[in-house]
């Protein structure tokens, strides 16, 4: 049995964090009628995802799919093209088609003005009917949202809203290029319970430059107060290869990998002192949350929104980079916005990207999905036999030794230890991780 350090050290390596399966880094080409196609069989019920890259000020860990423009009116062009994509679907959208879940991230959605979010749920609405139980979502930037965006969004119907907290340190903020002043995130979310807002989530980071558990501990006492129902805390991830800004990091310095460790293992501590059931490996939610009561009862789902209780409708997918699923088909929208736009301009799908998901794939989706979502597996219940898998429990013989993962004939559980983990131990039965040739042959 091996010291936490040694753990890190051998297992803490980056590993897919699995919100599709297969990951996205493998979509290969589909044409737009297949989006057409799969578009008709689908629905009548849809959740929709909506993008807007735009943010006024890069914070210098993103990771995201980005535009830096301090020109708002940029977004009254996005939103016609928001619009005008979703026009391009309409002759394919079964009858009776209903929006029950709309999300709207980004890059920034409160980067639109007031009356342009208006003009766009008002133009999808116009076109997928809101069910009577609909579900609006917002990502919100704390920076930059003004009162008048949160009472739009509530006027809307928005009840959810997640803050892109990170860290309420000045001296953080100040080396992330992400200033605001520590009491604003208290003050949107009183204002939007006031409002309505029944979901409240907060996104931290650990892994920041200057982060030590005291500054961390500070920040967490600032949210531990507002209580918000939801949290995740996500581990920057440092690409400087893929996001040249992040070089600005390594200027001040950045934590190592212990160091990290233990700043999420302060964040569980408190989080889960605090009242909070920890969901999956980097959410957290109060006890009577539908998020922890899923988890409880087994019915916890994964998709690119995260850990979430509702992945089985499909999702269709508005704006650059967007990604959407239609049955058994994955679509990946061009990721340039301007390339995007381009497309939608000229009548034309913008996608990029996708994938048909086969029986194969669905059966180890269904794999990965229990370790992620429940810890545990039973081959029986995903379609496969420990004989099929056997050079894969081979490679798990490191996670048995070090009393991570309790294995059985019948499946394999991950046990406490292993929970920090999971990604690596789900990587294992990752067929186009494990046979990086194969995928090249099925895209
Ligand atoms: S607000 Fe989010 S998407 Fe925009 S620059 Fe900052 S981290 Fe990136």
């Amino acid at each position: 049995m091996q010291g936490r350090h040694e753990l890190i050290a051998r297992y803490g390596g980056p590993a897919p964090r699995y919100t599709s399966y297969p990951t996205a880094n493998l979509f290969g080409p589909i044409e737009p009628g297949d989006t057409r196609e799969a578009l008709r069989t689908a629905g009548p019920d849809f959740r929709v995802y909506v993008h807007t890259p735009f943010c006024q000020k890069l914070c210098w860990y993103c990771g995201c799919n980005t535009v830096i423009r301090r020109d708002l009116d940029v977004g009254e062009s996005h939103v016609d093209h928001l619009l005008a994509e979703l026009d391009l679907l309409r002759p394919d959208l079964p009858a009776g088609a209903r929006i029950r879940r709309l999300d709207m991230g980004g890059g920034t959605p409160n980067f639109l003005r007031p009356d342009a979010l208006e003009r766009l749920v008002h133009g999808i609405e116009a076109v997928l009917e809101p069910s009577d139980d609909r579900e609006y979502a917002s990502e919100i930037d704390p920076r930059t949202v003004k009162n008048a965006h949160l009472q739009t969004f509530l006027d809307l119907g928005f009840r959810r809203f997640s803050l892109g907290v990170q860290t309420l340190e000045p001296v953080v903020q100040e080396a992330v290029n992400r200033q605001m002043p520590r009491d604003r995130p208290g003050e949107i979310v009183r204002f939007l319970r006031r409002g309505g807002a029944t979901s409240i989530n907060f996104d931290l980071m650990v892994g920041l430059p200057l982060q030590t558990t005291e500054t961390l501990d500070r920040t967490l006492g600032t949210v531990l107060d507002i209580a918000p129902d939801r949290l995740a805390v996500f581990q920057y991830a440092h690409i400087p290869s893929m996001r040249p800004a992040q070089k600005l990091l390594e200027r001040v310095g950045l934590p190592d990998m212990a160091a990290r460790d233990a700043l999420m293992q302060h964040a569980v501590e408190r989080l889960t002192q605090a009242g909070y059931t920890r969901i999956g490996f980097d959410h957290f939610a109060q006890k009577s949350d539908p998020l922890a009561v899923a988890q409880r009862e087994g019915r916890l789902g994964r998709d690119f929104q995260g850990f979430t209780t509702d992945d089985h409708m499909d999702l269709i997918a508005l704006g650059p980079s967007a990604i959407g699923r239609l049955g058994d088909l994955y679509t990946q929208n061009q990721r340039d916005p301007g390339l995007w736009a381009e497309h939608v301009a000229a009548g034309r799908l913008p996608v990029l990207r996708g994938w048909h998901l086969s029986a194969d794939d669905k059966r180890h989706a269904a794999l990965i999905h229990a370790l992620m979502c429940r810890h545990r597996v039973r081959w029986a219940d995903v379609g496969f036999t420990a004989a099929e898998l056997s050079d894969r429990l081979e490679r798990l013989a490191p996670f048995l030794e070090d009393g991570l993962v309790a294995l059985s004939e019948e499946g394999l559980d991950v046990l406490p230890a292993g929970r920090d983990f999971v990604r690596q131990i789900a990587a294992i039965f990752d067929f186009y991780l494990t046979n990086p040739n194969a995928h090249a042959s099925v895209a």
